[in-house]
């Protein structure tokens, strides 16, 4: 994780860090670096900010997603299925019209800005400061893909991987599995501790996030 709310999680980096028992790398410095034309620098700001980037607006995962179901691109029911009807639901979109979305936020000195934040308090509290950023990739990994329409739901697990330190995608990815393996009958509901994982059941969903946290297994969550 760098900062409380990203993370670079696809290449296994924290794995790494861990079979070394690295906690953290930190960075102080105080010099900035030589700019070769400042003029054109301040320029091309200028002309960053008469012409926002597209991405500025939703960042990913925003009016694009139902576009993507059309075109067979968009994870369903652990990559099971095409056709996603909440797909409306679940976009960047979405998060601005229901008001949950503060606005928009960006990486150190990007002009561009393309990270949403959001914050609600109920049916969960999802806090800003874990809780920004829900991007195409956990979107579709938690909502698409487990068969969730549930914006509210995604955001929460988005929140609760950014504060456990979990990759949303592998987590949304394992969960579609397990309920996909639950609706087989590859797994009942005595092997899950009672936990009713079929695809589009919101909660069950994040109380896995939780028992995969704790490292907890089925029988004893
Ligand atoms: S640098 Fe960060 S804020 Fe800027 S476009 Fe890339 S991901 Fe978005």
């Amino acid at each position: 994780m760098h900062g409380l709310h990203d993370a670079a999680g696809r290449g296994g980096l924290g794995a790494v860090m861990g079979s070394k028992n690295l906690k953290a790398v930190a960075v102080r410095g105080h010099n900035l670096p030589p700019v070769a034309d400042e003029e054109r620098i301040k320029e091309i700001r200028q002309q960053l900010i008469a012409n926002p980037h597209p991405m500025s607006q939703y960042g990913t995962g925003g009016p694009e997603l139902p576009g993507m179901e059309i075109t067979g691109n968009l994870p369903v029911r652990n990559f099971r299925d095409g056709l996603f009807p909440e797909v409306k639901d679940i976009t960047g979109v979405a998060m601005k019209d229901s008001g949950i979305r503060l606005g928009m936020d960006g990486c150190f000195a990007c002009a561009v800005r393309c990270k949403k934040v959001v914050k609600f308090d109920e049916p969960y509290i999802v806090d800003p400061d874990y809780g920004r950023r829900p991007e195409y990739e956990t979107i579709a990994a938690f909502g698409s893909n487990c068969g969730i329409g549930n914006l509210k739901a995604i955001c929460k697990a988005n929140e609760l991987c950014g504060a456990y330190g979990i990759d949303t995608i592998s987590a949304g990815g394992s969960i579609a599995f397990t309920m996909e393996c639950f609706e087989k009958g590859l797994l009942t509901i005595k092997d899950t501790g009672g936990l009713d994982l079929r695809f589009g059941n919101h909660e069950a969903m994040l109380q896995a996030i939780e028992l995969i946290n704790k490292r907890k297994d089925w029988a004893n969550c």
